[in-house]
């Protein structure tokens, strides 16, 4: 089967129409046009016909998306239509605040595992999760047949980390650590770097007193 490079930008698209065809739907709303799903989500109309184009053709013209049907592909192609196992290394606070987190299992993601290095936190609960001696990070994988970790140590503990995610089989990394991070090319990461993120905010807002040098 040939594989479909979608790019990025795309996916995250998917990831908020999905959300917005979640809300039409929980109330009760059949059809939508793409106008519609633009003027929700604050893109171009075309943009989202372009987007939804990437898996087929939808829709049916002066009618619109059923709203269900569309959801749940935008869903499936999002790998949403099955459940997601994830572990967490680093019960710290940002890991206690992503455990206890319910966003994610709204959309299909559970934490089963969360694992520490400091002895005072193992046998700790956060939630209803024991936190674990990273010893057990084999065992807990292969029991949930778990593919996702996510990385909420600190930065200099972050690519020991992966490399013991790696070797324990896991397919996919969320780094919250803002570190860059160094694994086979096979290993999808992906950074969570919050500050990085709220740096673009404050130059975005200093930037008017900023006068480039020509
Ligand atoms: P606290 O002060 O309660 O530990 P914190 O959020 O300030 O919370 P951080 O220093 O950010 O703590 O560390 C996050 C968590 O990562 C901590 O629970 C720490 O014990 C854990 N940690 C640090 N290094 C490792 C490691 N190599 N393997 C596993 N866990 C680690």
């Amino acid at each position: 089967m040939k594989t479909l490079k979608v790019p990025e930008a795309t996916i995250t698209r998917l990831s908020v129409y999905s959300r917005f065809l979640e809300y039409l739907d929980q109330r009760g709303i059949v059809t939508v046009s793409s106008g519609e799903i633009a003027q929700g989500v604050g893109v171009s109309p075309a943009q989202v016909r372009k987007d939804l184009a990437y898996f087929g053709e939808f829709g049916t013209r002066g009618v619109g998306y059923n709203v269900k049907d569309l959801m749940r592909y935008v869903l499936k192609v999002l790998g949403l239509d099955e459940l997601w196992p994830l572990v967490l290394v680093g019960a710290g606070n940002l890991g206690f605040a992503l455990c206890t987190y319910k966003g994610f299992n709204d959309r299909g993601f559970s934490i089963v595992g969360v694992f520490d290095n400091n002895p005072d936190k193992i046998g700790k609960k956060i939630a209803d999760l024991e936190v674990y001696h990273l010893d057990r990070m084999a065992e807990i994988i292969a029991l949930h047949n778990v593919k996702v970790g996510i990385i909420t140590v600190p930065s200099h503990a972050a690519q020991e980390v992966t490399d013991l995610m790696v070797k324990n089989g896991l397919q996919a990394i969320l780094n919250y650590a803002p570190v860059v991070l160094n694994a086979p090319e096979n290993i999808e990461i992906r950074n969570v770097d919050m500050s990085t993120r709220l740096e673009i905010l404050t130059f975005n807002l200093s930037k008017k007193d900023y006068n480039p040098v020509t």
